[in-house]
């Protein structure tokens, strides 16, 4: 039985108080203790009785934290958070910022198994799987990072050049969470979907479920079983290529899963939900990025509830492909457009620490 209470939704904990004798709604008290006010110690639980806290321990129950083991900040501001876990992995964090909202990108699992070519984090291999626990306090410490950091700036007025400390106070926590760093979050689901229930619970985070977002390369078992869940985060799909062929070059997992099958599941998704789906797209020069890719992309798009988001690749090392360039870009996005298809084109962000998309991991 997982030991940290930290991992533990309302309703898992909810099972631990009852099977120890004790009544159902201490569980409440647990939950919003860790997760509301960033409780760390058993023993600081103080709405529960001293005697039920020494059992809690003696059942080696205990509540993790992560610590943050270096933060970098790119010009544009988006930030890159490390933490380090208790077995000496590392995982990454990215706080991205877009007007008032402010976006947290969390890893699922320390490294991937899944080997997209484009990926720094897919070149690692899989080390494990992250704890629910260690899924939402990447939410948790970010969140108190930058409150703290809004804090000082208010007592400081520090330079409006440093995006971190010159939000105001109504800026101060997450708004919007991604699954997409590193790791495939439908490998690791259980976990992942707790922590979709923890973030989304009115007594903890309460981050509404449209703005937590699941990405994955396309395991089709996990977007059926995404279908038929009571709780559904927004999905998002990193597809890349309009056919298998080009596709399976740059996703593996293509070749388990083709396209057909991948979109039968997204259909049944979408028939279950009637969430719309996002497909990210990333333009890398010579392989996905002509006209006759956009159009062949168009016509398998035919149908499906969703929008595009287009991201130029960003280069690191020991990979050499090449990004496609701001020109092959727009005429992608035109031909996208044009056929009705919403098509955003995001902006690099967080380069110069090897935060963007596909840089984790890599130093
Ligand atoms: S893109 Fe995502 S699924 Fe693919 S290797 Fe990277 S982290 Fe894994």
């Amino acid at each position: 039985m997982e030991k940290d209470l930290k991992s533990k939704t309302v309703a898992q904990l909810e099972r631990l108080v009852t099977g120890l004798g004790q009544p159902k709604y201490l569980a409440g008290y647990i939950f919003s203790a860790i997760q509301s006010r960033g409780v760390t110690d058993i023993s600081a639980i103080t709405t529960l009785s001293k005697s039920f806290r020494a059992k809690l321990v003696e059942e080696g129950c205990y509540i993790s934290k992560l610590e943050i083991v270096d933060k970098l900040t790119d010009p544009d501001g988006t930030v890159k958070y490390v933490f380090g876990l208790p077995d000496g992995g590392r995982i990454e964090s990215v706080l991205l910022f877009d007007d008032d909202r402010r976006t947290l990108c969390v890893s699922t699992q320390v490294g991937c198994a899944m080997g997209c070519v484009f990926c720094a984090t897919g070149r690692l291999g899989l080390a494990r799987n992250l704890t629910a626990g260690e899924i939402v306090d990447q939410v948790n410490v970010v969140n108190q990072d930058i409150r703290t950091s809004g804090n000082q700036a208010d007592k400081t007025n520090s330079s409006p050049d440093n995006l971190i400390t010159c939000y105001p106070d109504t800026r101060n926590h997450i708004s919007n969470v991604v699954f997409m760093g590193m790791g495939e979050p439908l490998a690791n689901y259980d976990a992942v979907l707790d922590a979709v229930r923890i973030l989304n619970n009115s007594a903890g985070r309460h981050i509404g479920i449209r703005h937590l977002t699941m990405s994955t390369c396309g395991l089709v078992e996990g977007i059926e079983r995404l279908a038929d869940e009571d709780i559904q985060p927004r999905l998002a799909i990193s597809l890349n290529a309009p056919t298998d062929a080009i596709r399976q070059k740059l996703m593996p997992i293509t070749k388990k899963y083709p396209l057909d099958r991948l979109f039968a599941a997204i259909g049944r998704y979408q028939r279950t939900t009637r969430n719309r789906v996002t497909f990210e797209y990333c333009l890398i020069k010579g392989i996905n990025d002509t006209v006759l890719h956009a159009q062949m992309l168009v016509k398998r798009l035919r149908g499906v509830m969703c929008n595009v988001n287009l991201i130029e690749y960003n280069p690191h090392e020991g990979c050499n492909l090449k990004p496609s360039g701001r020109q092959a870009i727009e005429r992608f996005a035109g031909v996208l457009k044009d056929a009705g298809i919403e098509t955003i084109i995001r902006l690099k962000m967080g380069q110069t620490i090897n935060a963007a998309c596909g840089q984790l991991g890599s130093g």
